[in-house]
């Protein structure tokens, strides 16, 4: 079926809707996105994901040319256009076209794509049963070297560790920091469980500031459940009674085996369990 993906300051056909060999974003890089899910034809946290874009491109001094309102009405237009209900919005702004040299101020404009489309999330008996996930040996970037919570076009560093997962034949990976202590999983956030209290790394381990992650958090305090940021290591992950990944693609999943230990008994817990219903009541309602 032919997409209306909106480029630039208009909806254009998939045919047309083509980008420069000369776009920095794709010889460098040199952008940022967004990934945003549709339920019921409505944007989920629209304004944390915007605003999560806005300041992605204010780290890497990129300015979106055009204001929050603007990119909001863009994006739903875009779902509209689509006919999307349950889905997802891509959100792509790249540097734009400039010479072959690095130099970012030579671009002409960003340029700005959204593409809305259905989304295949991972097959119903993996939310029944849990994941097996593995520990990546790619470390994640060094947060001085390029900080993470920017979410940039160059995704090399999580793309090691998903190779790393496929090889393993397991749908993720889990990651670490320069210090070693657990940082997330290559497109997800990581929470743990151990005797009845929440654990999650902070952001400043190194990961990107996960919106699920933050849902999550509210609807478990929401319920009376603790949930604390602290540094986590590989031996809390084989030693946790529960843990679960959280992300805008996975939502709120269990994991069950890590390295070849099972967690807990091996099976989805109760508190993961009761915030997977939570969290799909809470994006649904
Ligand atoms: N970490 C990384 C590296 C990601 O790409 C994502 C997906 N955006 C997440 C965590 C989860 O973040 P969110 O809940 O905002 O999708």
């Amino acid at each position: 079926m032919a997409l209306k993906i909106w480029l630039d300051d208009k909806l254009v056909g998939d045919q047309d809707a083509t980008v420069s060999v000369f776009d920095h974003g794709l010889l460098y890089g040199d952008g940022i996105f967004e990934g945003i899910r549709v339920y019921a034809g409505k944007i989920f946290e629209e304004k944390a994901h915007v605003d999560r874009l806005y300041e992605s491109a204010k780290a890497i001094r990129l300015q979106i040319p055009m204001t929050k309102d603007e990119m909001v009405d863009a994006m739903r237009k875009t779902v509209e256009a689509n006919g999307i209900k349950e889905g997802y919005i891509r959100q792509i702004v790249t540097r734009g076209v400039g010479s072959l040299g690095l130099n970012p101020f030579n671009c002409e404009k960003p340029c700005v794509i959204l593409i809305a489309s259905t989304i295949q999330p991972y097959p119903e008996e993996v939310y029944e049963n849990g994941m097996k996930v593995i520990s990546a040996t790619t470390i994640r970037n060094h947060p001085l070297a390029l900080p993470p919570q920017i979410k940039s076009l160059n995704y090399l560093n999580n793309i090691f560790a998903k190779m790393e997962a496929i090889d393993a034949n397991v749908p993720e990976a889990i990651m670490y920091n320069h210090m070693g202590y657990v940082v997330e999983a290559t497109v997800d956030n990581i929470f743990i469980v151990k005797d009845g209290i929440i654990y999650t790394p902070p952001v400043n381990a190194g990961s990107l500031c996960g919106i699920t992650r933050a849902v999550v958090t509210k609807l478990a305090k929401q319920n009376s459940l603790e949930v604390v940021e602290t540094d986590l290591t590989r031996f809390d992950l084989y030693i946790c009674d529960e843990f679960f990944l959280t992300g805008t693609a996975a939502e709120v999943i269990s994991i069950v085996e890590i390295d070849g230990r099972f967690v807990g008994d091996g099976k989805p817990g109760p508190v993961t369990e009761r915030l997977r219903k939570l969290f799909f009541e809470y994006a649904r309602s």
